[in-house]
C-alpha cells in the first residue's frame, strides 16, 4: 500500500489554538509546582476530635512522634463533656504541638505543610484544631491538609510495618463509631456495613458504668474480663440486617440483667464482676465478628484488619487471631498507641494527601458528621 506523506495541517481556528496552548501553559506550570513539592514532606498534624489534643510530627511517611494529652477534667462525668473537652483542648494544645516540634527537633521553617482533623467528632472540639493549624499554616505560609478521623484510623496501619496490601478489610470501632470498610487505596475506601444506632466502645463504656465504675470503663472491663469466665451470663443476640449493627439494645439488656440480678442479691456486681465482664466482653466481640466473617465471605477479601480504640481490646484481638486461623485470614493489629485517638494517624494520612497534591483552602470548616469518601 503507498504510504500517504502528505503533511496534516491543524484544523483549529486561531482563538481555539491560543485557548489550547494557554490551558497547555497552566497544565504544565501546575504539574512543575507539583514536581517541585518534596517527596518526603515534613507535616505537622492535629488531632482534637474528642477528648484527646495530639499532635505528631511525620516526615517522608516516618512518624518522628506522636504527642498526646488526655483529659481527664471527664472522668468525675462518666463521660465526655463537649463543653468542657473544647476548653481543654485550648488549654493543651499550643503545649502539645511546641513539645511535637521540639521532640522532633523541627523548626517552623522545616514544615511542608499543617494536617488537622475537619471531623467527624465533637464540633468544640474540632473547632480548636482547625483554627490552630489555620493559624499556623496562615503566619507560616504553608499548605494545609485535612484528614477525616475515621480514614485516619484505618491508615494508621501504614505507619508500622507490617503494611496490608489492597484490597483489605477494615473494622473500625471506637467510642463514637462501629464500621466495616473495603480499603482500596490510601484515599479509596467504602463503608459497606454500620452501626445505625451506639458505637461498640459506648456500649463498654456504658455497661462499665451501670456497674459503678469510672469512664472510660472499656479498659477496664478488658482486665476484669481477663479473670473470668465468658460462659457464665449470655445475652439475647441483635439480629441486624446485611452488614450493619446495633449495640443499643445490648445496652437495654444489660441493665435489665443488672437490675433484676441485683434484686436477688444487692452485691451481685461485686461478687461477679470477672465473670459479667468476660460474659459482656464475649458477647460484643462475637456481635462484631460475626459480621466481619460475612463481609469477608461476601467480599472475598482475606487481608483483615482492625482500628480504633476497642481494637485495643484483647478479647478481640484473641478471637479475631482464631478466627484468622480458621478462615485463613492475614490479619493486622496497628500497636496500642495509634489505635485510641492520635495524631501520628492523621500525619500518616496527610503524607498521602501530601503525594497527591490534595490541599485545603483556608475557608474549611469542622464537620461534626464527616463522612468516608466525603
Ligand atoms: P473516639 O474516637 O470515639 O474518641 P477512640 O478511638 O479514642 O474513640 O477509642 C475510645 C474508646 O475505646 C472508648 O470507648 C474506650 O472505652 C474504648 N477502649 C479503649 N481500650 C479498650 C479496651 N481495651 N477494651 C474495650 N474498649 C476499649
Ligand atoms: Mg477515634
Amino acid at each position: 500500500m503507498k504510504k500517504d506523506n502528505t503533511k496534516k495541517t491543524s484544523v483549529m481556528n486561531a482563538p481555539y489554538r491560543k485557548n489550547f496552548l494557554i490551558q497547555k501553559k497552566t497544565r504544565f506550570l501546575i504539574t512543575c509546582k507539583f514536581m517541585l513539592q518534596p517527596l518526603h514532606p515534613t507535616i505537622l498534624a492535629i488531632e482534637s476530635s474528642c477528648d484527646e489534643t495530639s499532635a505528631s510530627v511525620i516526615r517522608g511517611g516516618k512518624v518522628l512522634n506522636n504527642v498526646i494529652a488526655s483529659q481527664a477534667v471527664h472522668h468525675k462525668h462518666g463521660g465526655v463533656v463537649p463543653e468542657l473537652a473544647s476548653r481543654a483542648h485550648q488549654q493543651n494544645i499550643l503545649r502539645v504541638v511546641n513539645e511535637a516540634m521540639a521532640s522532633a527537633g523541627i523548626k517552623n521553617s522545616d514544615l511542608n505543610a499543617v494536617a488537622f482533623t475537619r471531623g467527624p467528632g465533637l464540633l468544640g472540639s474540632l473547632l480548636v484544631g482547625v483554627s490552630f493549624a489555620k493559624g499556623m499554616a496562615l503566619a507560616l505560609g504553608l499548605p494545609l491538609i485535612e484528614i477525616n478521623h475515621m480514614e485516619a484510623h484505618v491508615l494508621a496501619h501504614f505507619i508500622d510495618e507490617p503494611h496490608p496490601s489492597f484490597p483489605f478489610l477494615c473494622l473500625t470501632v471506637s467510642g463514637g463509631h462501629t464500621q466495616i470498610l473495603v480499603v482500596h487505596d490510601y484515599l479509596d475506601m467504602r463503608v459497606i456495613g454500620e452501626t445505625h444506632d451506639d458505637a461498640v466502645g459506648e456500649a463498654f463504656d456504658k455497661a462499665a458504668k451501670m456497674m459503678g465504675l469510672p469512664y472510660p470503663g472499656g479498659p477496664l472491663i478488658d482486665q476484669y474480663a481477663a479473670a473470668g469466665n465468658l460462659k457464665a451470663f449470655s445475652f439475647s443476640p441483635t439480629v441486624m440486617p446485611g452488614l450493619d449493627f446495633s449495640f443499643s439494645g445490648i445496652k437495654t439488656a444489660f441493665l435489665y440483667f443488672l437490675r433484676d440480678r441485683k434484686k436477688e442479691n444487692p452485691d451481685f456486681v461485686e461478687q461477679n464482676l470477672h465473670d459479667i465482664c468476660a460474659s459482656l466482653q464475649h458477647h460484643l466481640v462475637q456481635m462484631l465478628l460475626q459480621k466481619l466473617t460475612l463481609a469477608a465471605r461476601q467480599t472475598g477479601i482475606h487481608q483483615v484488619a482492625i482500628a480504633g480504640g476497642v481494637a485495643a481490646n484483647s478479647g478481640l484481638r484473641q478471637a479475631l487471631q482464631q478466627t484468622a486461623v480458621a478462615r485463613g485470614w492475614q490479619i493486622f493489629v496497628p500497636e496500642f498507641q495509634y489505635c485510641t485517638d492520635n495524631a501520628a494517624m492523621i500525619g500518616m494520612a496527610a503524607h498521602f494527601k501530601f503525594l497527591q497534591a490534595k490541599f485545603t483552602g483556608l475557608d474549611a470548616a469542622p464537620v461534626a458528621n464527616l463522612v468516608v469518601g466525603a
